[in-house]
């Protein structure tokens, strides 16, 4: 193929991607160097991919990096459009890359006196931590490596590096990898059997003898050879290219896959390969590997928080083959080490600005760094890092109340264990608080166990010796997750770190025992399915179930909890609201049907209710019995008069409402439902009603079937009641009026918001204008009272949308029901979509659940044009939303950029929405 075509080829590749990859790349710049000379820096993600960025910015700023270049991200597009070939001009600028190395490091890749090993990393824009696999000491063979061992003296260390080649290479780039049904991976238990073979027990590694590493070479060279029918490649520049391709072409395994569906990350995106100079940690005991974090990411302080192991390559680190010491350690081990490691802490700190996660390896004595990125970090410890950093005045305010994801804010209000019961329940096992918070559950020792188990509703514990990226779905299934072994850069900890997971690692007291199913600890021992109790704050695990509390956050909000108050957590937790509140355009408001649920959004800052569902209140005690009535009803006085009966009850729910409310608006839906869901759907339930009301249950019977509709959804409901049956709409409006004069006259500011559901026609919400205007008049006149209030109604379905023009003419505001504008958008049931959104998803047809998260493309542009059209005809038209999606984050950044004047979400999440709000607006300004 011409360089012409390789270049539009990999522009289409970029097509439609904002801000994503460079020009350059279409000029035939391939490589980018960094080391002496570096071609990138750290804002060049989307090229380069997070580590190559930040391994380029590293060297900007002086820290001691080995040389490497990158191959970009756009070669990934390119392989895959091409069926896995290259653009013709990679290899000569690879082979520059290598040369550059060279120069730099005096080595030369392949030489018989003093080789050059290298490292092939992945490193996609996004760090996908344990997903892509890394090859070390590339460049051995059978020369080479009696080349490094004289070299350096060091036979031992050369051919634990070969050893650790054909291991990492033959996994990783040949797939020798454990065959279904197999237990081990086939090159450990090669290991294992030397071992056994010559000492009749474990030992470590590290004690593996030069002749013990040379028999190991044999062994795994002959071990590739039978399952893959070819030997080890020796030559270094055949090995580069199979590594080069194995990390493009691990982009498409399961484990990469899966998590971009966790996280959204686009196939397009494409991962970048980094070939850096080895340095070793593994040359004796003034050497070693570690990871580390500038703080602690579990509960936020301000401590330099990590591991390390002497005597090791950085695999070792996070592979759990030896138990790590913490990073202060060092300090008494190596002491030059660790004041320089201390420097290079607070160099990163104040460079990025931000919590840096990063991993450093040091070679007889002298750190190098290999890689840094933002930390993963626990809600509470965003928290505790916006406000510190901001104290500290490494970031302002505003940067603050980014640094918050907003969505993992709710688990700042998950419920930690009672005080009390943590006080006479006694810890069985303690390990490292990896995931703060309080989880109870049944415990499962496999990821398809804990899955099974968790679709059958059960809260799940899922409990391993530590886990891997296979187990994954078991992990997200899980309540909490206990391992026996591993530390805080485990891959437990890690994704307990990023998914918000309760997680107590390293509770080494504990024996996990898959062929039996078992735990034993403390001299108890537990089956699958029984109770277990973590608590991922203070890392302590208990035995059966464990009471829980509220979190400090929801104590004092709502219980108004003194104590609570006074915590850390609270204290921060309101000053970022302040923040926020300083930030947002937007307004929050709550979907709320109760004066308690109410009560509990203003707590939680709500600016009043979005949406409150009257139906809702008919459901309780004997409400319903009137309800029934009234829809069995065969003529229109009795009709009437089953609706007396249910006006005191609602009269009063609003009154309670508008009481909590002080002042607040609250927006009030009218009967939306069909009819048939108030009414017994069994036999039984039929024949009690018909007892009850005293009339013949065949009249239930033909009522139920009268009702009955194909298609309840898109069927005789919304407005379509009011419509129908004008006394309805009548009696609920003169609930809400008689409501707001009595809670008015008691002194407190009333302003109700009557909402018609389902409007599609201007018509339709005129003739349920004139039911509630009537009302209002006799409401003020009887009660000789001013009312304000307001009508407006649901935009929810597309014509609604596309008529706002028409609709704005009589509705004062609209409230988006983005529910049903979904639904209806897309022709899709909401609750019939499982059983095909899965698929959906796996093929990439959505993105994103559209009943969780709005799709902007499509749903967003009826909002867009309602929001347009209404606001052409009335320019102080109130918008608002009020379905699922006023809580999600993504979708509360599209409400802002539309126009909205508020949004509505349950109570628990309005502190979520505010802060997504105050981020919205943040954004839209920078
Ligand atoms: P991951 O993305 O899974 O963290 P990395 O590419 O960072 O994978 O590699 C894992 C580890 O391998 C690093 O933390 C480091 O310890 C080690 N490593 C990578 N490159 C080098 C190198 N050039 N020299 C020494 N060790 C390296
Ligand atoms: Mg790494
Ligand atoms: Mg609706």
């Amino acid at each position: 193929m011409t360089k012409t075509l390789a270049r539009k080829a990999v522009r289409r590749g970029k097509m439609g991607e904002k801000g994503g990859k460079g020009e350059k790349g279409g000029k035939g710049k391939f490589v980018y160097l960094f080391g002496a000379k570096t071609d990138g820096n750290g804002g060049m993600k989307p090229l380069l991919g997070g580590k190559g960025a930040n391994l380029a910015e590293m060297c900007r700023i002086g820290l001691p990096v080995p040389p490497g270049f990158t191959i970009t991200t756009e070669v990934c597009t390119y392989y895959y459009e091409h069926k896995r070939t290259y653009p013709a001009a990679l290899k000569p600028q690879m082979g520059a890359g290598v040369a550059s190395i060279e120069r730099q490091t005096r080595k030369k890749f392949g030489d018989l006196n003093n080789p050059l090993l290298v490292s092939v990393r992945s490193g996609a824009r996004d760090s996908m931590p344990g997903m892509m696999d890394t090859i070390l000491n590339l460049g051995l063979n059978d020369q080479t490596v009696d080349a490094l061992a004289r070299k350096t003296g060091n036979p031992r260390f050369a051919w634990d590096c070969y050893r650790r080649f054909v291991q990492m290479y033959g996994d990783v780039v040949l797939g020798v990898q454990k065959r279904a049904g197999e237990d081990h991976e086939p090159f450990e238990t090669a290991i294992e059997g030397l071992k056994h073979e010559r000492y009749h027990q474990d030992i470590e590694d590290t004690k593996l003898t030069v002749e013990d590493l040379k028999e190991l070479v044999t062994r795994f060279k002959a071990l590739v050879k039978e399952r893959v029918g070819r030997e080890f490649p020796s030559s270094p520049w055949d090995q580069l290219m199979g590594a080069v391709g194995a990390v493009f072409g691990s982009w498409m395994n399961d484990r990469a896959i899966v998590y971009r569906r966790k996280y959204n990350i686009p196939t397009e995106w494409g991962t970048a390969v980094n070939v850096q100079a080895m340095v070793y940690g593994n040359t004796g005991d003034k050497s070693g590997s570690g990871v580390a974090f500038t703080r602690n990411p579990a509960n936020g302080e301000k401590e330099f928080y990590g591991e390390f192991l002497i005597n090791a390559q950085g695999e070792d680190v996070v592979a759990g083959v030896r138990t790590p010491e913490p990073v202060v350690e060092l300090k008494k081990q190596m002491p030059k080490a660790y004041a320089e490691l201390e420097r290079i802490r607070q160099t990163l700190e104040k460079h990025f600005k931000d919590v840096q996660d990063f991993e450093f390896t040091i070679e007889d004595g002298v750190v190098y760094m290999l890689q840094t990125r933002n930390g993963k970090r626990t809600a509470m410890a965003a928290l505790k890092f916006s406000m510190d950093m901001c104290r500290e005045k490494l970031i302002d305010w505003k940067t603050a109340v980014m640094r918050n994801p907003a969505d993992q804010f709710e688990q700042l209000l998950a419920p930690v264990f009672d005080v009390r019961e943590v006080k006479s329940a006694k810890a069985i096992a303690t390990g490292l608080p990896a995931g703060p918070g309080a989880a109870s559950g049944q415990i499962y020792l496999n990821a398809d166990r804990a899955v099974a188990a968790a679709e059958k509703g059960q809260p799940v514990l899922l409990v391993r010796v530590e886990t891997s990226p296979e187990d994954l779905r078991g992990m997200i299934a899980a309540e909490g997750i206990l391992t026996a072994r591993g530390g805080v850069s485990s891959h437990a900890a890690l994704v307990a770190r990023q998914m918000g997971k309760v997680c107590v690692c390293g509770a080494s007291a504990i024996e996990v025992d898959y062929a039996t199913r078992k735990v034993s600890v403390d001299g108890q021992t537990f089956a699958e399915g029984d109770w277990m109790s973590i608590d991922g704050t203070a890392g302590k695990v208990y035995a059966g179930r464990v009471k829980a509390a509220p979190s400090e956050i929801v104590a004092g909000l709502i219980n108004n909890d003194e104590a609570a108050k006074k915590t850390e957590k609270f204290r921060s937790f309101q000053q970022l609201m302040k923040w926020c509140d300083q930030a947002t355009r937007m307004g929050v408001r709550t979907n709320a049907d109760t004066p308690e649920q109410a009560a509990n959004a203003i707590a939680f800052g709500a600016q009043g209710i979005g949406l409150c569902r009257t139906e809702h209140m008919f459901f309780e005690g004997d409400r319903i019995d009137a309800m029934r009535e009234m829809i069995l009803a065969e003529t229109l006085e009795e009709r009437k008069a089953a609706l007396a009966k249910l006006l005191p009850y609602q009269r009063d729910d609003f009154a309670g409402i508008f009481r909590v409310l002080n002042g607040h608006p609250a927006t009030i839906r009218f009967l939306d439902p069909p009819l048939h869901e108030f009414l017994p759907q069994t036999e039984h339930q039929q024949a009690d009603l018909a007892k009850k009301l005293g009339v013949p249950v065949s009249r239930i019977h033909s009522r139920v079937e009268q009702l009955h509709e194909f298609n309840p959804m898109l069927g005789f409901r919304g407005c379509r009641l009011g419509i129908g049956y004008p006394e309805i709409s009548a009696m609920q409006a003169r609930a809400v009026f008689e409501a707001a004069a009595i809670v008015q006259k008691e002194g407190i500011k009333v302003h109700p918001e009557i909402m018609i559901p389902l409007v599609g026609f201007k018509k339709e919400l005129d003739l349920q204008l004139d039911a509630v205007h009537q009302a209002a008049r006799e409401v003020q006149a009887e009660r000789k009272v001013k009312l304000n209030y307001m009508v407006g109604t649901m935009i929810e379905i597309p014509r609604g949308a596309l008529m706002a023009d028409e609709i704005a003419q009589s509705a004062e505001f609209f409230s988006f029901g983005t529910n049903d504008l979904t639904q209806t958008a897309l022709g899709m049931s909401r609750d019939d979509s499982g059983s095909f959104l899965p698929q959906y998803a796996e093929l990439e047809i959505i993105k994103k659940n559209p009943f969780a998260t709005i799709d902007v493309a499509g749903v967003g542009q009826l909002v867009d044009i309602a929001v347009k059209r209404g606001r052409a005809t009335r320019k102080d038209l109130k918008l608002g939303i009020c379905g699922e999606h006023g809580g999600d984050p993504d979708s509360v950044r599209f409400f802002h950029q539309v126009g909205l004047d508020y949004v509505s979400c349950s109570p628990y999440r309005v502190p979520v929405a505010r802060l997504a709000a105050a981020q919205a607006a943040l954004t839209s300004k920078m």
